[in-house]
């Protein structure tokens, strides 16, 4: 889409607008001619203290244009602000009078939603006040801003419960029996990498050795644990034991006011009786068992090996083993599966009885096989029927929303939600998607966030992707570790 500004720059603030509202319009700076099909003149000026914007937008031989008048005030900053919102504000208003759409988060472009309704909290506004702004202010639909106030009240609950030294660890597991046609993860199939495990594992326990005592020195108290991947229960029962007697050990005393361990057990396929007993003798409170579907044609489509049965075998041993807390994945958008089929993929998940469901929206990566086979998947409509059930259904069965993000490229521009029953939220998820404390990250593609909520900051470091590159390279690690001390070093003084 050609784009044409007069009288201001906010170049961001339109691009993400057009990625949110036109998917695979890509913005074009020049100049529009007679004939051309897709352009938009964004045009601002301002007049006593006020801005005024008006948007001319013309697509797929229909033409549209709105007009937003807004007050600027306050400091340099918050006028900035005031501007890229009215900007913002305005090209959706010409997009609506366009389509006659209004997308489920109206406006709002950022991976984090109720992000909005957590800073709102701690200002001292209500969840009225907080509701107003998400349907006025940015056009969310009111479905959508029932689930950000609910998934914000969490974060600003959880938030109060962190001291400023309390942080949480990431253990990554990058190998997988098989790779799903979604994934773009860095993960492994073991059977093409099975040489870099025992290698990878070396070099973990290495960087878990360095990392608690790093935290042990510089004074952190260690709140959860989260092993993912990956799928972590790819590795044998003895490589399980292994990484977290390592993590024990090295982290000892960090431990004290540790309340909650999670270990990705995503692939059914993978779980035995003997590696779910290591789990619990290391104290892991909460497995996640991420089916996705129930479907056995979907399955296939997506590259699973396992079958329906398989998930109800992994389940039954779960439920024997007797953790705390379990969760199921599901995701709303795979190929071959349509709103009934995820109807009972639910029903099926519901009949479990676990304690958490978290309901995922198929997102498009780049390198997925979806996207390089071109893999027909169910339209934006079949999604919202899948998740128009969901909601509804969870609710009945007694769960509540409690964290909820936002991808690029997601189908429908929907979302991933997580669902508790109550006492089951996992802080691990509420601390990383609300960024209310530090990930010390470990392993391979470890994207470790430092944050100081006091001064809004946050700074990351990333370790090297691939398992091999990460064993060949522990320096990197090490370094990230010591700019991780740094940064509470700073943060005391
Ligand atoms: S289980 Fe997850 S990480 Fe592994 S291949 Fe599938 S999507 Fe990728």
């Amino acid at each position: 889409m050609k784009l044409e500004f007069h009288g201001h720059d906010e170049r961001y603030t339109v691009e993400q607008s057009l990625l949110n509202l036109f998917p695979g319009e890509l913005p074009v700076y020049e100049p529009i001619a007679p004939g051309d099909e897709s352009w938009a003149v964004i045009s601002c000026r301002e007049e006593e203290g006020r801005l005024l914007v008006t948007v001319d937008l013309r697509h797929h031989g229909e033409a549209a244009a709105a007009f937003h008048a807004a007050a600027l005030s306050g400091t340099d900053y918050e006028r900035e602000g005031q501007r890229r919102h009215a900007v913002g504000s305005c090209f959706f208003q010409a997009y609506r009078a366009l389509t006659g759409n209004t997308p489920p988060w109206g406006m709002l472009t950022g991976v984090r939603p109720d992000k909005l309704v957590t800073q709102a909290l701690s200002e001292g506004k209500t969840l009225d006040s907080a509701r107003a702004m998400l349907e006025g202010e940015y056009f969310v639909t009111p479905e959508r801003a029932s689930l950000a106030l609910e998934t914000g009240a969490a974060a600003y609950e959880a938030a109060k419960g962190l001291g400023s030294r309390d942080i949480a660890v990431y253990i990554g597991i990058p190998f997988c029996p098989t790779r799903c046609a979604y994934c773009s993860f860095v993960s492994q199939s073991v059977e093409k990498s099975f040489a870099l495990v025992e290698p990878y594992l070396d070099a973990l326990a290495a960087e878990i050795e360095a990392g608690g005592r790093m935290v042990r020195e510089t004074g952190l108290n260690v709140r959860c644990l989260y092993m993912g991947g990956g799928t972590p229960t790819t590795l044998t029962a003895p490589q399980l034991d292994r990484v977290l007697t390592a993590f024990e050990a090295a982290f000892g005393s960090a431990l004290d006011s540790c309340e909650e361990i999670t270990v990705e057990a995503g692939r059914p396929d993978t779980i035995t009786a003997e590696k779910l007993a290591v789990l619990k003798a290391h104290g892991v409170h909460r497995v996640s068992v991420n089916p996705q579907t129930m479907e056995a044609h979907v399955l296939e489509a997506i590259g699973r090996r396992h079958s329906p049965g398989d998930i109800d075998r992994a389940m039954e041993l779960v439920a024997a083993a007797g953790f705390r807390h379990v969760n199921m994945d599901l995701i709303a958008g795979l190929p071959e599966d349509t709103p009934e089929g995820f109807r009972r993929s639910l029903d099926r998940c519901l009949a479990f009885g676990t304690d958490n469901i978290t309901v995922h929206t198929l997102a498009l990566k780049k390198g997925s096989r979806i996207l390089l086979e071109g893999l027909a998947i169910p339209g934006p409509e079949a999604v919202a029927e899948m998740l128009d059930c969901a909601g509804p259904a969870l609710r009945r069965a007694g769960y509540g929303p409690y964290y909820l993000y936002r991808q690029k490229y997601m189908s429908g521009s929907f979302e991933n939600t997580g669902w508790t029953r109550p006492g089951g939220a996992c802080l691990y998820n509420i601390y990383i998607m609300s960024e209310l404390c530090s990930i010390l990250s470990l392993g391979a593609g470890g994207s470790t966030k430092m944050v100081d909520p006091t001064r809004r900051l946050i700074r990351r470091r990333f370790n090297p992707k691939y398992p091999k590159e990460y064993a060949e390279r522990p320096g990197k690690a090490l370094e990230n570790q010591r700019d991780f001390a740094a940064f509470y070093e700073e943060m005391g003084r």
